[in-house]
């Protein structure tokens, strides 16, 4: 006799584990499926974004960006440090202890909330039957009412660079490093190079970004961009646009490179064909949905060309009680995103209210500064033909941004001429993926530019910066010189 639950979740990422706990929450059985395994084998959930992503890339960002500022800017505050000196080894510690202290977390929510935890392989059949291969290789089946898959994304692997796990490495290597390398090559200037370059440069590296794309961060809004690229040139990151690599080699060494070893990337931009020489060389040219043997014969799922599963705007599959969710569907692969689909699914399998607006996505880069976005840039607002007005707010001109020695960048604000709305708004400074959200507020809420000027800020704080740049928009800021 099979086990049956209401719902199996395969996929214990940031799109599955929400998705179980509100299932578990609405009343109903659930199972949550997951096969992670870390590099030292261990079992855990929470996914990518929790094992190998967005956590432990933050944990290193924040501690290279304190080691960078202690070192190049605490003397303009009056603090002077000498000895000052790099553990890797620790920081390192540190940020494996903050990834498990955050899936322990995890299975002390499924525990807490009712969610039954299953560690092993998950295969759909057909009839939301599911197969559960355990890690020790004990199977059984189990069926369910509603079967929700969140299986992922991996890293897309380039042939002329192909992954060795020692020299050529994807972004999960690349956070575990144990030395910093003296000459870091990154293929792909996306989120990914410009936070691990940043982390690794702001150690010591010399950090070379090659870009295929002429455009830096070529869907972003480009007066965000081009500041970007401004500032982290200015950090000594050599980002390099226009450059298809064509080849990458391992030399010296022994096989993978060894202790000596290094890496010939050759690349073609439009100068002719190039050639560097780094230590390490980390791919990030996006990921891929990850559907590996996920869905027997049958089942009716269907992939679409580049192998995301097929989903509608409220991500059932078109398999009565199959839906979708995270990276392995359409829509940005960011982690909030999976979580509110996960949450929506859950909601409208029990029946309850379920809506994702996905018009209203955050997307930050946690660079210094960070990047953070929501909403059509300039160039789409203009390519669809609305009337628009802009109002930008420097930093410079904001009392807490220079009280915090965190002047660079800006707040924009797009919105329409006709009724006012929201349509973007782009950041780049202190603390921007913080300031975002009261933009994804307000277009959440359909505000207008007004709402937000006749709102009140503390002052001072950096949300100012959003205040006056809808003030800005209607040339009526009051804190920065109002352009024509
Ligand atoms: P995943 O997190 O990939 O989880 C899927 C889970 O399902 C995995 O545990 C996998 O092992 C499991 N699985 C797959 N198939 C099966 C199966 N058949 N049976 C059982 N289990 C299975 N996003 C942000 O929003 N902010 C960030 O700051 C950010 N930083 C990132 C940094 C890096 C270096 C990387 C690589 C990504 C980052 N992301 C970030 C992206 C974010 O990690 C993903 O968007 C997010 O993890 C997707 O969630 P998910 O649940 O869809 O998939
Ligand atoms: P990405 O899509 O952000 O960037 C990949 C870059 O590689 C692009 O600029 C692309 O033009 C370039 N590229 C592609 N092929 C190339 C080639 N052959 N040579 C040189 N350049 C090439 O992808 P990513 O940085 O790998 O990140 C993957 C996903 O993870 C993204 O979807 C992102 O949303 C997510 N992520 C999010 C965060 C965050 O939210 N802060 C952080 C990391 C990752």
């Amino acid at each position: 006799m099979a086990d049956a639950f209401d719902v199996i979740v395969i996929g214990g990422g940031p799109a599955g584990y929400p998705a179980a706990i509100r299932t578990a929450q609405n009343g109903l059985t659930v199972a949550c499926i997951d096969e992670w395994r870390n590099h030292d084998g261990s079992a855990a959930f929470g996914g990518t974004c929790l094992n190998a992503g967005c956590i432990p890339s933050k944990a290193l960002l924040e501690s290279t960006e304190l080691y960078h500022r202690l070192r190049e800017e605490f003397a303009v505050h009056g603090i002077r440090a000498s000895g000052v000196e790099l553990d890797l080894a620790a920081m390192q510690k540190r940020r494996a202890d903050i990834v498990r202290k955050m899936t322990d977390g995890i299975a002390a929510l499924f525990k807490a909330g009712g969610v039954t935890p299953l560690q092993g392989h998950g295969k759909l059949l057909p009839g939301k039957r599911v197969e559960l291969t355990a890690h020790d290789g004990a199977r059984r089946e189990l069926t369910a009412k509603h079967v929700v898959l969140a299986s992922g994304s991996a890293p897309i692997e380039l042939a002329a660079a192909p992954f060795d796990g020692q020299r050529i490495i994807d972004s999960w290597d690349a956070l575990e490093l144990g030395a910093v390398p003296k000459r870091l090559g990154v293929i792909g200037a996306g989120v990914i190079g410009l936070e691990l370059g940043s982390v690794w440069r702001r150690l010591g590296s010399e950090v070379i970004v090659l870009e295929a794309l002429t455009e830096f961060l070529a869907a972003a809004d480009q007066q965000l961009a081009r500041e970007a690229l401004r500032q982290l040139k200015r950090q000594g990151l050599d980002i390099r646009l226009g450059a298809k690599v064509t080849g990458a080699k391992v030399t010296g060494g022994g096989a993978g490179g060894g202790a000596t070893g290094a890496v010939e990337v050759s690349y073609s931009d439009a100068k002719g064909e190039q050639r560097i020489t780094v230590d390490t060389l980390i791919v990030a040219v996006g990921r891929r949905p990850f559907t590996r043997d996920l869905l027997a014969p049958g089942t009716g799922v269907a992939l679409d060309e580049r192998g995301f599963i097929v989903v509608d705007d409220h991500c059932r599959t078109g398999v009565e009680g199959v839906w979708a969710v995270g990276d392995c569907v359409r829509g940005p692969m960011l982690a909030h995103k999976g979580k509110e689909e996960g949450i929506m699914v859950a909601d409208l399998i029990a029946g309850r209210y379920g809506e994702v607006n996905y018009r209203a996505i955050p997307s930050v880069i946690y660079t210094a500064p960070e990047i953070a976005t929501v909403g059509a840039s300039e160039e789409q607002v203009k390519a669809s033909g609305r009337a628009y007005k802009v109002g930008v707010f420097p930093f410079l001109a904001s009392g807490r941004a220079r009280a915090m020695e965190a002047t660079a960048g800006f707040v924009k604000l797009i919105a329409a001429r006709d009724d006012d709305e929201i349509l973007g708004v782009h950041i780049i400074g202190p603390l921007a993926g913080e300031l975002i959200a009261e933009a994804v507020l307000a277009m959440e809420y359909s505000a207008s530019s007004e709402d937000l000027q006749r709102t009140m800020h503390a002052h001072p704080t950096l949300s100012e910066a959003v205040h006056e740049a809808a003030l800005a928009a209607d040339k009526r800021s009051i804190d920065s010189i109002n352009r024509p």
